[in-house]
């Protein structure tokens, strides 16, 4: 699958409610949008569409572990990596290592002996505005001597694909999604009420 192909898993997405809207919802960023993606109910049957596009574009590469951004990205990692293994003809088996997340900060943290120097890595994030969260990732990666070949977020919502060009993060699926500084939100203007998220 190339990036500008026409979308296998968005309207999924749209019809199983795991992209909800067109409404008016809070971010956690502070701002307000009109769509708001929920990666955690996914149906499991998506993860077959993930594995299809894994193996499209990775398959047969040297990619030694996956890693997911806790906690979105998890449960891709643990579905990528098997997958990638199964067209491994060489070497060890593509391990799924965990990130942990530290409840205080908010920082990831790898469990020790997890990762040998020198391991290439597919870093693997649900949904990507800012990658904010799939950079520090692999900050913590590249300290432990990993090499991060790959960044990779299911979904880029980011309206700009510019901005995944330029911070190297490619992604399965483009699906814009405007966000609003809540003092300038075209929808409070019309009088929209907020969804609870
Ligand atoms: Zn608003």
């Amino acid at each position: 699958m190339t990036q500008n192909a026409i979308s296998p898993l968005v309207p999924f997405l749209l019809h199983r409610g795991v992209i909800r809207g067109p409404s008016h919802f809070p971010l956690a960023s502070g701002k307000h949008t009109q769509r708001l993606i929920d990666m955690s109910c996914l149906p499991p049957y998506i993860m077959d569409t993930v594995r299809a596009m894994a193996i499209e574009k990775y398959a047969g590469q040297n990619i030694d572990i996956v890693v997911g951004v806790p906690r979105g990205g998890t449960p891709f990692a643990d579905v990528i990596a098997p997958t990638l293994s199964m067209y491994r003809l060489h070497g060890e088996l593509v391990r799924h290592v965990i990130l942990d997340k530290n409840p205080g900060d908010g920082s990831f943290s790898l469990r020790p002996g997890s990762v040998r120097p020198g391991e290439r890595a597919l870093v693997v994030d649900d949904v990507g505005t800012t990658y904010g969260s799939l950079l520090r990732a692999c900050s913590v990666l590249a300290a432990a001597g990993v090499v991060v070949e790959h960044k990779l977020v299911i979904v880029n919502r980011n309206p700009r694909k510019r901005d995944a060009v330029r911070n190297g993060v490619e992604f399965f699926e483009h699906y814009p999604i405007k966000a609003f500084r809540a003092s300038h939100c075209i929808l409070c203007a019309k009088g929209i009420p907020l969804e609870e998220v």
